[in-house]
């Protein structure tokens, strides 16, 4: 059994009449010649840190060692929001929250990186939350998830440094679209386009981190990563297409890779890390430390 694109993991889970999330537990237990019970026990324990992870800044006032950022988890989820639901703002205050805590050097799981580690936590726990699924799906989740990094990682790159965010926050808000659409019932179909259309509104998207920190302008570009993952997910379970299929999207995603100038790839010379603020940050921590 092997997949190289999302249309191999589609065709063998409709062959199967599975989830591409069962297909993926199959294929890991025969690729790394381990029981399904080990790969499920590991992937358990990725769910139980990333539940953990969504606490970190919503329950304790958390900074980084720079005072940059920190606090806006706790700030949001303690609002009295004018336009947007509970599931909504529980999504932004926990993908805050695991940020946060990532750059308060906290546990996090890198999914696909740390810089974009709160995405899929906080899709997940509001879907099943929502729709009060058994936690158990939660982790056949995130090998659906994981599955589609593997695909995105394996034909462009899941890294800032080569990519820009969009191979960070925009592959996360990907993997985490095909999570919610399997978690709600979904067909492989509708995955892929979930996943096709969070990659498209993610495409193009630069590394700039100021003063090379993830902090600024990673941890909010988390929020902007749930969001646009919940929202692509309910747009495929609603019917609506991609009208670019899914593979070649991921295509296109590695095209706009090369084509980014290296001042735009996590180096901090260009974008938001080189405007006036961004400067005057970093001056200030180049002197500082
Ligand atoms: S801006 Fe760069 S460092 Fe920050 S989350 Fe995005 S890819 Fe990662």
């Amino acid at each position: 059994m092997e997949f190289r694109k999302i249309q191999d993991l589609i065709r063998l889970a409709k062959n199967k009449k599975s989830s591409i999330g069962k297909i993926v537990i199959e294929f890991e237990a025969k690729s790394s010649e381990k029981s399904k019970k080990e790969i499920w026990k590991k992937m358990e324990n990725n769910w139980r840190v990333m539940k953990q992870s969504i606490d970190h800044g919503l329950t304790r006032d958390i900074r980084p060692i720079t005072g940059l950022t920190g606090g806006n988890a706790k700030r949001i989820a303690n609002a009295n929001l004018k336009i947007i639901d509970d599931t909504m703002k529980k999504a932004i205050s926990r993908a805050l929250s695991v940020a946060e805590g990532n750059a308060s050097m906290k546990k996090i799981v890198a999914a696909p990186t740390a810089g974009s580690s709160g995405i899929i936590p906080a899709a997940i726990t509001v879907t099943i939350e929502k729709l009060k699924i058994p936690e158990e799906n939660a982790v056949q989740a995130l090998f659906t998830a994981a599955s589609v990094g593997l695909v995105i990682a394996n034909n462009a790159t899941i890294s800032g440094a080569e990519g820009g965010c969009q191979s960070e926050c925009g592959v996360a808000s990907a993997m985490a679209a095909a999570a919610v659409v399997e978690l709600a019932g979904g067909s492989p179909d509708q995955v892929g386009h979930a996943v096709a259309i969070a990659l498209k509104n993610m495409l193009g998207l630069v590394c700039d981190p100021v003063a090379g920190l993830v902090e600024v302008p990673c941890i909010k570009r988390n929020v902007i990563g749930v969001v646009n993952a919940l929202v692509s997910a309910e747009m495929a379970l609603a019917g609506i297409e991609s009208i670019i299929p899914v593979d070649e999207v991921i295509l296109a995603l590695d095209d706009v890779s090369k084509r980014m100038p290296l001042e735009l790839k996590e180096t901090a010379c260009g974008g938001l890390a080189i405007t006036p603020t961004g400067k005057r940050i970093k001056e200030k921590f180049i002197g500082k430390y």
